[in-house]
């Protein structure tokens, strides 16, 4: 049996993080685990790329989620990276990291050294930022680029000054001091390229001797002694494959992802009794929290008509796609250099609320039924809105013992009322925005809603008809204090116990964050490799009193 000193199971946005630090040692063995297969494909790397890995199967674990009471009996198709890099080869793009109460939040709830100020350093030290930012929240040395959208379009512009009419300010940094106004997007994509988790980290370390990556390894147990984890069981070539146990002297690391993560704990005999023993799962240990409390943002689409002008609907078409192809190749902007989203909007649902808890993204494109997988042929406009610290919560539970089975995902959106209230004050602002006077030239009709569509519970409704996730799942194996009852790791990431398992990706923020999930997950990652390897963490970051948003 081969012997490492880590092995991580899964090399997503955490995973290759992980990876690249703990290899920084030439003395320390590290395995990764991938149950996907490299990330060779062109449309991973292809910006717009984006609507063609949405559902591709050989690189995408194309869940669905179970109906919930507020999805209009609808399951919704749920994405996620099964490739290097993870979701983060799949996904939009954006880099956002949330507000400062946040993580102050996470350290409110008994997670030591995860405020604002403890986590802002390790942000920085990933990044390279290109573009407009403030020293004291950016970062100009690591190896994630972080660039802004460059693509002036008419219909964005116009966007943004509806905003400004509706008085929403620009904001030149939405990463900075105050996340709250409009502005582009921030992008993890260089040269017009996507930049992965796995380009920024992973690739580098596999030069390493030191490093070992498996890729189409599907983990399907962890293996313990005792109460030590000491290794893991894969399937080399996934389902039906040969069996194969890797060991790990100091530890084995979960970075599965907010449904897999949880999935592997269960099928590894850790979780909610009843659960395992109503699947003939022998229980190792009693650990109820595993799964329970996921949450995620769930988001109806406004999308208006558009006259006068093109949109990306039918810039993808016929002729006109290639000449954005010939764009692409020979200056690597243009229409296949983009991220599905253009502008972001914070804001507020109303006049008491202390900061944004309205995320609302705007793109010169509409898709079909809503969905991002498909764009419509007609001319349209979309802007996605929703809450960005939702109260809902739901879970993650296997369906049975077999590992290639996929896990039961209830996210149970919009069952705490301030969620549906949020949720109609978001689609209200939408058309709001819609209707600005400086999209006026080119707003023909909104299309959905619609204009009969007028009290709160008519907008409920079609929020139930409409809406999907924006593939942010976190918040399954949750870091808090043991005796809270819910926490499965410590703030150590260390399951709780348990001797040499940690888990480390999205699953265990104990409360969803104010952002897509990418940047904070790889800032986690990079926060764990310090409290793996025993290193002190950066000084924490000085702060002016005022930035509370
Ligand atoms: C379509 C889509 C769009 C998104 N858009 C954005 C965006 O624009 N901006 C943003 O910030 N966030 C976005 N996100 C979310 C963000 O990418 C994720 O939150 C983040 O990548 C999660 O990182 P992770 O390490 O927790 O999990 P992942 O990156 O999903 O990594 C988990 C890895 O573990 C592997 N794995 C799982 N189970 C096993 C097993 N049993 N054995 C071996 N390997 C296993 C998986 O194949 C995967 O590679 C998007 C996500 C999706 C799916």
């Amino acid at each position: 049996m081969e012997t490492f000193d880590y092995v991580i199971i899964g090399s997503g946005s955490a995973g290759s993080v992980l990876a690249n630090r703990l290899s920084e040692d030439a003395t320390t063995s590290v395995c990764v685990l991938e149950a996907g297969p490299r990330d060779w494909h062109p449309y991973i790397h292809l910006p717009a790329g984006f609507i063609k890995t949405f559902h591709m199967r050989s690189i995408n674990w194309a869940y669905q989620q179970e109906p919930g009471p507020y999805t209009g009996g609808r399951s919704i198709y749920a994405p996620r990276g099964k490739t290097l890099g993870g979701s983060s080869s799949i996904n939009g793009h954006i880099y956002n990291r949330g507000q400062r109460q946040d993580f102050d939040t996470w350290a409110q709830m008994g997670n030591r050294g995860w405020g604002y100020a403890d986590v802002l350093p390790y942000f920085k030290r990933l990044e390279r930022r290109v573009g407009e930012g403030d020293e004291t929240y950016r970062g100009r040395d690591g190896s994630l680029t972080v660039t802004t959208m460059d693509w002036k379009d008419p219909l964005c512009e116009a966007f943004m000054a509806g905003a400004v009419s509706l008085g929403i300010p620009r904001n030149p940094d939405y990463n900075g001091a105050i996340q709250e106004g409009v502005s582009y997007c921030q992008r993890t994509i260089q040269n017009g390229l996507r930049m992965s988790a796995a380009k920024a980290f992973l690739h580098p370390a596999r030069k390493r001797p030191n490093v070992h990556v498996r890729t189409h390894a599907h983990a399907t147990n962890i293996i313990f002694e005792g109460k030590r984890a000491v290794g893991v069981r894969y399937l080399a070539g996934g389902r039906g494959g040969a069996p194969v146990e890797v060991r790990a002297t100091k530890e084995v690391i979960l970075s599965g992802g907010s449904y897999n993560s949880p999935q592997l704990l269960q099928l590894s005999g850790i979780g909610s009794p009843e659960l395992l023993k109503s699947h003939g799962i022998e229980v190792r240990h009693a650990l109820p929290g595993v799964g329970e409390g996921l949450q995620d943002h769930y988001a109806p689409r406004t999308v208006g008509r558009v006259k006068n002008i093109k949109t990306i609907n039918e810039l993808r078409q016929g002729w006109r796609l290639w000449v954005e192809a010939l764009k692409w190749a020979t200056t690597r902007r243009g229409l296949l250099a983009l991220s599905p989203t253009m502008v972001y909007c914070f804001w507020h649902s109303g006049e008491t609320t202390e900061s944004s808890d309205l995320q609302l993204t705007f793109t010169p494109a509409s898709y079909k039924e809503g969905v991002q997988g498909a764009l419509e042929d007609l001319p349209g406009m979309t802007v996605t809105s929703w809450q960005q610290r939702p109260e809902s919560r739901g879970y993650v539970r296997i369906r049975s013992s077999d590992p290639f089975q996929q896990p039961i995902i209830q996210t149970n959106y919009l069952t705490h009322e301030l969620d549906r209230r949020t949720i109609i004050a978001g689609m209200k602002l939408a058309r709001r925005l819609l209707k600005s006077a400086p999209l006026a030239p080119y707003y023909d009709y909104e299309d959905f809603p619609g204009p009969k569509v007028q009290s709160d519970e008519e907008f409920l409704h079609a929020a139930t008809l409409r809406g999907t996730t924006t593939f942010h799942p976190g918040c399954t194996c949750r870091m808090g204090p043991a005796e809270s009852g819910w926490a499965v790791v410590d703030d150590q990431l260390r399951v709780h116990g348990l001797q040499g398992l940690r888990v480390v990706d999205a699953s265990i923020m104990p409360r969803m964050i104010s952002a897509n999930l990418n940047a904070s997950t790889m800032m986690l990652a990079d926060k764990a490799s310090d409290l793996i390897r025993g290193k002190a963490a950066p000084e924490a970051a000085k702060l002016p009193e005022m930035a509370v948003a």
